[in-house]
């Protein structure tokens, strides 16, 4: 299979579950995850169809950056440290994993630095596994209203990553489930600065899954590329 035909067949079954779950196919963002990848192999899935990359290192999201064909849009879907933020404020669309007041506060500042605003989703940590990055769902208020002091940074949504060992799919639905409700709940609430639009959620082993529970932002990495 090539990589443009991988991508027809993900689309598809997209278009499936959504078909399975009475929504409109529109409504999903194919994020094909590119890390490890080289520059060739992205253009190449570029061509193939995507619109959206997803890289989730710092350092390897800048050596490949110059190389990769301008215009698609770029996600950092991996864990983020205050000290990098600088070297890509200006090259990605849209942070999935904002996890701390801290973080957020140099997002605007380095984003005020390039005259522009960026977009966030807040990663939370639903299953409380402990060696998950992203914020307990107690905290998330408290983060809402503290960007609400920020100039340069927008909550647009909420990300999650169900725990490794869920080849077990029934806790990913759950943990899915779980990030709905709390998002549908923050959507009534009104904040500066953020607007509930997003849900990223789903990966290779549980994309469909995740969209029949809502996920509007899905992260695909091996089924388009292959293994890593
Ligand atoms: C690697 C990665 C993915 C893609 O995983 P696949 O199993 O290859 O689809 C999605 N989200 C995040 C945060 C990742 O690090």
């Amino acid at each position: 299979m090539s990589i443009a035909q991988n991508i027809e067949i993900v689309k598809t079954n997209i278009e499936k579950a959504c078909i399975r779950a009475g929504r409109n196919p529109e409504e999903i963002t194919l994020i094909g995850v590119t890390k490890t990848h080289g520059a060739d192999i992205i253009n190449e899935g570029i061509a193939g169809g995507l619109s959206h990359i997803g890289e989730n290192r710092v350092q390897e999201l800048c050596e490949k950056y110059e190389e990769i064909k301008k215009g698609v849009h770029i996600h950092l879907i991996g864990h983020l440290q205050s000290n990098k933020v600088k070297y890509i404020a200006d090259k990605v669309d849209l942070i999935h994993s904002l996890d701390s007041g801290s973080l957020a506060k140099e997002i605007s500042a380095q984003a005020v630095k390039k005259g522009r605003i960026i977009d966030t989703l807040v990663q939370v940590n639903i299953s409380g596994e402990e060696s998950k990055s992203g914020i307990a769902p107690e905290e998330l208020d408290y983060l809402l209203e503290y960007v609400e002091t920020l100039p340069g940074i927008k909550i647009k949504g909420l990300m999650t990553i169900p725990p490794i060992d869920a080849g077990d799919m029934i806790t990913s639905r759950k943990v899915f489930e779980k990030l709905r409700i709390l998002f549908e709940k923050k959507k009534e609430e009104r904040y500066n600065n953020t607007v509930m639009q997003h849900l990223s959620m789903g990966m290779t082993n549980d994309y469909e899954i995740a969209i029949e529970e809502g996920s509007t932002i899905v992260r695909v990495g091996r089924a388009i590329f292959g293994n890593r």
